[in-house]
């Protein structure tokens, strides 16, 4: 007589729900997670534990600068890591200052704060406002609706969104939110105690919204008529995503007097340590009569982690690898062409495609709702998040950004051939949900 032994799950099946269920039972759920575990990446293409491979054209959020497991990031890490990892920001290092002179020639004169992340970069911003305006009594910074700035009890005060504050009242005061790319908007606002405003150049989370000319020229002419600060977030929208260092370079590009104009700081993050955590402040030198850079002086800011020289050493790294091949060039031709083929899409798919968005590898479409697409009318779930899974069975990662709106935020190493092919994939997606 012969067993009947049952068929064993297949161990990849096996080994996408054990890493799930780690999740499920020790990882505090505060994200809502696509069911995917991933395992490995080269490149811009990634592989789940099942062994399907992706085409990861949202780029871990705008973070994997160079793509993943990239050599010559893996080459920092190891031989920086050999000499020096951690030392504290009680001495001297060299990675770090090398690094604050690269982003400083970047922008413009000033100086540069290192920490770890984008909300943490944000904050000192507000520090930075804050002792600014402290002598006059002014604290009060105006940011946009719609914003994002980070999960902080600081960013979600300044985060022009609802859905970020909602159960963690009493928020950090000083904040008021006005439409963004509205000027008169901002005049309206402003009372005796506003004393900077703080905006994203492109609306990352709030669904790819570039800053205008107009809107940003406006702000500083304000800004100097009323002694404020223009203090920029450019956390997702920076570090050459739109073929430019920051995105406000690459939006006034062209105008007369575009190379003189100057924000008063800047946040950086994400792109910038290409996936190992760094973050990091710019601030001007001079701004209305006062050395702005030296005004957070000693013993007011400060962090354990922020500027190590391994992160220092691998953010520097980055910084070559781009300017070496030419990356801020290869964004702007490859992201002008990702354009055009967006707005193809707009014309040719008006039943699923509502609009498109974005500069350079910063890009975004705006979904029809979701009663408006065949395939999405009967699931009570975001458009956005329907057509992200969708990709996801195509083998394409992207990025939803609210409701309505799919990002792409790729590496700014990724090939156009790639890119097409992803949109390939992408068009027939929508081909098959209309
Ligand atoms: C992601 C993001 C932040 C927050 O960065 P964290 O590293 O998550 O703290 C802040 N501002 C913008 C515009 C972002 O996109």
């Amino acid at each position: 007589m012969r067993d009947i032994v049952p068929v064993p799950p297949s161990i990849v099946q096996n080994r996408h729900a054990e890493v799930r269920e780690l999740f499920n039972q020790f990882v505090v759920p505060t994200y809502g997670r696509f069911d995917l575990a991933l395992s490995h990446g080269v490149g811009s293409h990634v592989w789940d534990v099942t062994g399907k491979r992706y085409l990861d054209l949202g780029g871990g959020i705008a973070v994997c600068s160079l793509g993943h497991a990239n050599d010559e990031i893996t080459q920092a890490l190891v031989e920086q890591s050999r000499r020096l990892v951690h030392v504290s920001n009680l001495y001297y290092q060299e990675p770090q200052g090398r690094l604050a002179q690269s982003l400083v020639g970047h922008l413009a004169p000033g100086k540069v704060f290192f920490c770890n992340s984008g909300a943490e970069a944000n904050e000192g911003l507000y520090k930075l406002a804050r002792k600014f305006g402290h002598d006059e009594g002014r604290f009060e910074i105006l940011t946009a609706i719609n914003s994002f700035h980070g999960r902080t009890l600081g960013g979600i005060s300044a985060t022009g969104q609802d859905k970020v504050k909602k159960g963690f009242d009493p928020l950090v005061p000083g904040f008021r939110h006005i439409p963004f790319n509205d000027l008169q908007a901002v005049r309206d606002a402003l009372s005796p105690a506003t004393v900077a405003i703080l905006i994203e150049g492109i609306q990352g989370e709030g669904g790819i919204t570039p800053a205008t000319v107009d809107y940003l020229l406006g702000l500083r002419a304000l800004c100097d008529e009323k002694r404020m600060l223009l203090l920029l977030d450019g956390v997702q929208c920076g570090h050459f995503r739109t073929g430019r260092f920051q995105s406000y370079q690459r939006i006034l590009e062209g105008l007369p007097g575009a190379a003189d104009f100057r924000v008063d700081g800047l946040s950086m993050a994400k792109s910038l340590g290409g996936g190992f955590p760094i973050g990091a402040f710019w601030v001007r030198d001079q701004a209305h009569g006062v050395e702005l850079c030296n005004v957070l002086g000693p013993g007011t800011h400060g962090t354990t982690f922020g500027g190590t020289p391994l992160a220092s050493a691998v953010a520097l790294k980055i910084m070559e690898v781009i300017e070496r091949d030419h990356l801020a060039d290869h964004v702007r031709k490859t992201g002008d062409w990702l354009s055009t083929e967006l707005q193809r899409w707009v014309i040719q798919y008006p039943d699923v495609i509502r609009n498109a968005r974005g500069i350079g590898f910063m890009q975004g479409v705006e979904l029809q709702d979701r009663e408006s697409i065949r395939a999405f009318a009967d699931i009570d779930k975001a458009p956005s998040l329907q057509m992200v899974n969708r990709l996801h069975e195509a083998g394409l990662l992207t990025i939803p950004s609210g409701t309505n709106v799919v990002r792409f935020l790729p590496a700014l190493n990724l090939p156009q051939s790639q890119l097409a092919e992803g949109l390939a994939l992408f068009e027939r997606t929508i081909q098959e949900v209309r």
